[in-house]
C-alpha cells in the first residue's frame, strides 16, 4: 500500500486513516477468533513439562511428515529416494532418518514444495536473496495465525498485550522517501500503534523520534535492533534518558543483538530487549524470556542443533505449521552456541536454552586463511563514540569499517582499527571511512557485514 501513488500523495491525516483501514482489514483476517484460540493454546503449552512437550512435538512432527509424504511432490520423491516412510517416525530420534533439506533443494524444487490438496488463502513472502537463491515462501492462514500467536506470546513476556499502545520501527515505508521534515511516523488507530520509519532515522532526526515516542508513551515496542540502538546511543551520548512512563520492553528481531546493545537500551530507555530469532520459512524460533535467556521455542517447531567443529551448532528446523508449503529438516545455515543441557531457566519453561545466536549465515568476514569470523557487532561495540557502523568486505585481504560518529563527537580511527583487529586477527588490511549514514537493505535492515566476495 505504501508504494501506491495515492498513499504517497495523501496528507498525513489521510495516510493515518489509510493505515488504520489496512490495520482493521489485517486484524479481521489475521487476528480474529482463530488467532485468539491459537494464542490461548500457546499461552498454555509454554508451561508443558519436558515429557509432555516431547509428546506434543512428536505428534506435530508425525502429522506434518505424513501430510508431506502424501501431498507434497518434493517430499514424496525425496522420502522414497531415501527409503523413508512416515511409519518409521515413532520417536523424536527417528527424525534423523528423514533427508535434510538444503536451500538449494528447496530452490530447485520450486512449486513441487507446495501441497497438491491445499485450499484457502495464500500469503507469500520472500527469503533473503543474499545467497542468490531468494525464493517465495507461501503460507496458509493457519501458519499466519500461529506465527502471530507466538509473536504475541513473546510480546506478553516483554510486558505488552494485544491492544496496548505500541511503537513500531521496522522496514515499512510508511513515510515517503522525499519527506524531509517530521513527522517521520504515522498512527494506526486499528492497532493502537505509532509506526515510525526506519529509513528517516538518523542523528539529525533522532531527537524528534524520541520526543514523539515520549508523547505517545507506548507500553512496548516492536523494532529493529539497529533502530532502537541508534536512539539509545544518541540519548546516552546526549546525557539524556527517556521520559515516557509506560514503556516495559522492546521486542526486536531480524538483526544481531549483543550484550552491549542490551546495556545501552537499558541505560537509555530503562527497559530490556526481548530478542526474537526466526526465519522467512518459519521453521525455528528462538526468543528471550523474562529472565533474559534465549529459548528454543519447542512448541513452535522441531529444532535440531547439529554440532560443528568450532563448538557451535548448526540449526536445522522443521515447521509444525504451514501445510501449504511444509519445511522439513531444513538446514538454515545459521549457528548458535548451546548451553549445558542440564541447565534450566528460572522462568520455569522446559524450552532448551541457547547461550548465543552466533551469526546469521551471511554475516561473517572471510579471512585470507579461509576462516569465517562472525559477531562483528562485538567489534563495533568497542569503538568509542560510534552511532552506527558496518563492515564491508570487497576483497579477500581487505575490509573497510564504515562509521557514523555520535553527534558532536569524533571517532579515533586507530581505535576502530584496533577493535576490528581484536576480532579478526592479523592478515587483513583494515581501513576506516567516516560516512553520513549507513545504507539500509530494501527491508530497512542494517546489515553488520556486507561482503561482496
Ligand atoms: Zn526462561
Amino acid at each position: 500500500m505504501y508504494s501506491l501513488p495515492v498513499y504517497k500523495r495523501s496528507p498525513v491525516w489521510l495516510q493515518n486513516m489509510m493505515l488504520s483501514a489496512r490495520g482493521y482489514g489485517r486484524r479481521t483476517l489475521r487476528e480474529g477468533s482463530a488467532f485468539r484460540r491459537e494464542l490461548e493454546e500457546v499461552e498454555r503449552t509454554q508451561w508443558l513439562g519436558r515429557v509432555a512437550m516431547q509428546r506434543l512435538q512428536l505428534e506435530r512432527l508425525q502429522k506434518v511428515v505424513r501430510h508431506a509424504a502424501l501431498h507434497v511432490p518434493y517430499y514424496r520423491e525425496s522420502f522414497a529416494a531415501a527409503g523413508f516412510s512416515p511409519d518409521q517416525l515413532v520417536a523424536l530420534e527417528d527424525v534423523q532418518r528423514i533427508p535434510v533439506l538444503t536451500k538449494r533443494n528447496a530452490f530447485d524444487a520450486g512449486e513441487r514444495m507446495l501441497a497438491e490438496n491445499a485450499l484457502g488463502p495464500r500469503f507469500s513472502n520472500s527469503t533473503s536473496g543474499t545467497t542468490g537463491m531468494s525464493m517465495k515462501v507461501q503460507r496458509d492462514l493457519q501458519s499466519i495465525n500461529r506465527e502471530n500467536a507466538f509473536v504475541w506470546r513473546q510480546c506478553i513476556w516483554a510486558g505488552g498485550r494485544p491492544g496496548d499502545r505500541r511503537v513500531w520501527i521496522r522496514g515499512d515505508k510508511i513515510v515517503p522517501a522525499d519527506v524531509k521534515a517530521p513527522p517521520f511516523w504515522r498512527y494506526s488507530k486499528a492497532d493502537n500503534m505509532l509506526m515510525m520509519s526506519s529509513y528517516h532515522l538518523s542523528e539529525q532526526s533522532a531527537e524528534h523520534y524520541i520526543r514523539a515516542i515520549e508523547a505517545f508513551d507506548p507500553v512496548f515496542g516492536m523494532v529493529y535492533p539497529s533502530a532502537v540502538l541508534l536512539l539509545a546511543r544518541y540519548m546516552v551520548n546526549a546525557g539524556r534518558t527517556y521520559r515516557g512512563k509506560s514503556l516495559r520492553g522492546f521486542m526486536t528481531s531480524s538483526e544481531t543483538v549483543t550484550d552491549e546493545h542490551r546495556r545501552l537500551v537499558q541505560e537509555a530507555f530503562g527497559c530490556r530487549i526481548f530478542d526474537w530469532y526466526g526465519s522467512a520459512e518459519r521453521v525455528t524460533a528462538i526468543g528471550n524470556c523474562e529472565h533474559g535467556n534465549y529459548h528454543v521455542i519447542s512448541d513452535y517447531g522441531f529444532t535440531e542443533l547439529a554440532p560443528k567443529e568450532d563448538g557451535t551448532c548448526e540449526v536445522i528446523g522443521t515447521s509444525f505449521d504451514n501445510f501449504l508449503m511444509p519445511w522439513i529438516r531444513y538446514r538454515l545455515g545459521d549457528s548458535i552456541m548451546p548451553v549445558d543441557p542440564g541447565y534450566t531457566c528460572p522462568c520455569g519453561r522446559a524450552f532448551p536454552v541457547v547461550k548465543q545466536i552466533v551469526g546469521r549465515v551471511e554475516d561473517y568476514v572471510l579471512t585470507p586463511d579461509g576462516r569465517h569470523v562472525f559477531m562483528m557487532s562485538n567489534a563495533l561495540d568497542h569503538i568509542p563514540n560510534l552511532l552506527e557502523g558496518q563492515v564491508r568486505q570487497d576483497s579477500v585481504d581487505e575490509v573497510q569499517i564504515l562509521i557514523v560518529p555520535a553527534p558532536g563527537t569524533q571517532i579515533d580511527k586507530a581505535a576502530a582499527v584496533a577493535a576490528a583487529k581484536a576480532q579478526l586477527g592479523e592478515g587483513l588490511l583494515i581501513s576506516v571511512r567516516e560516512v553520513a549514514e549507513i545504507p539500509r537493505t530494501s527491508n530497512g535492515k542494517l546489515r553488520v557485514v556486507v561482503r561482496t566476495i
